[in-house]
């Protein structure tokens, strides 16, 4: 297959992990026989300061043309003035909407050698924790009407039964393909948006026989995930409340350089690590790759097909773990730590 792959490397660490994702792809290129083909293009504070701009119209132009957009993290002390007229993250709302980008999906997984690293005691966690976050990224409270006067303020969070329903979709078919349970979180029992919210998800389901569908309050969902998270396998959730609900997720994997994430809905998905571009340790060789890695292997899964790919990339991740190699933030304590460079070098080596 060819594919064309815009690629965003932004800012700080961006730069360096992305050079590792593209590593793997390249890996996964000469394997499997594939033609990809890398569209570098400028995003963030880099094009700030090139452009006056943190998205010029040809990079969201070269974005929007391709199959797929990698990118790795933009931002930094520079560019963190939050009154400047220009910031880097107005590149990463504009891309959103610009790729049409509605579902924001979020695996959090525990890998098996890492589990050491939860927050979460081992009776716990014990259970395994491998769950997906899908999250409505274009409506709700961040996007209603907001507004200020001299006695207060409000937000407003709307939905559309449209909005919902192909959220609600795709929670479905990623549900489908995993154990069959999606967890719908709301706050119905306060808010009318949330009743239509619970009312949509009921009528899409009849769509997908076999898949059992769980109303909890997001209240409920955030003690439930500390206190049993292995209930949970897919959650569907809007924008506010998947914010919050995925953020808690990933710290329960503890390790924010582990974790990837797709933005999909339109024509273009968007793959990135979760993580920020780490000014403090950027330029230094030892920021983990495996989060951009595995943001690759969802592109590969997600909008090429190539299932079989993703996994090798995945089993490769876990076998370089499991040998005990840890780049500096899992490491742990009286552990020598691999470079980013390196990891990535294994990670390839493996697949
Ligand atoms: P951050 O995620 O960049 O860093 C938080 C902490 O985690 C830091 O100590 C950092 O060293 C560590 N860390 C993050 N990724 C790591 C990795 N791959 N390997 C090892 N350690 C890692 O968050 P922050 O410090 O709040 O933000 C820094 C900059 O990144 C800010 O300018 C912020 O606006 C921006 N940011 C960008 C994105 C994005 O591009 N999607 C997301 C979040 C923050």
């Amino acid at each position: 297959m060819t594919k064309n792959i815009a690629v965003i490397e932004g800012d700080g660490i961006g730069i360096e992990i992305t050079a590792e994702a593209v590593r793997v792809l390249k890996k996964i290129e000469s394997k499997y026989n594939h033609t990809f083909n890398f569209h570098y293009v400028e995003m963030g504070g880099c094009a700030i300061d090139k452009y006056g701009t943190a998205l010029p119209d040809f990079s969201l132009d070269v974005c929007r043309k391709a199959d797929a957009v990698l990118l790795g993290a933009v931002g930094g002390p520079k560019w963190d003035d939050p009154t400047a007229k220009v910031r880097p993250e107005q590149g990463l709302l504009a891309l959103r909407a610009g790729l049409e980008c509605f579902a924001n999906i979020r695996p959090a997984k525990v890998y098996k050698p890492l589990a050491d690293a939860s927050p979460l005691k081992a009776s716990i966690i014990g259970g395994g924790f491998d769950i997906i976050v899908v999250r409505e990224l274009t409506g709700g409270i961040y996007f209603g009407e907001s507004g200020r006067d001299e006695k207060g303020a409000f937000d407003t969070e709307r939905y559309s039964m449209e909005e919902v329903e192909r959220i609600a979709r795709v929670a479905f078919k990623i549900a489908g393909g995993r154990r069959r349970v999606l967890h719908s979180v709301d706050k119905a029992n306060v808010l009318e948006s949330s009743r239509l919210w619970r009312e949509t998800v009921a009528r899409v389901s009849k769509e997908y026989p076999g898949i059992e569908v769980i109303n909890m309050l997001v209240d409920n969902a955030a003690m439930q995930l500390v206190r049993n998270p292995s209930q949970f396998d897919v959650i569907l959730t809007s924008n506010m409340f998947g914010d919050i609900l995925s953020d808690e997720a990933s710290q329960i994997t503890g390790s924010i350089g582990m974790l990837a994430s797709a933005s999909v809905g339109g024509k273009t998905g968007l793959y990135e690590p979760i993580h920020g571009s780490a000014p403090d340790i950027a330029g230094k060789n030892i920021a983990n790759p495996i989060a951009a890695i595995l943001s690759a292997a969802m592109m590969l899964d997600m909008s090429f097909g190539m299932k079989e790919e993703a996994n090798a990339i995945d089993r490769a991740v876990n076998s370089v773990l499991s040998d005990g190699y840890r780049t500096a933030d899992i490491a742990g304590e009286g552990v020598a730590a691999v470079s980013t460079s390196e990891m990535g070098k294994m990670i390839c080596e493996r697949i």
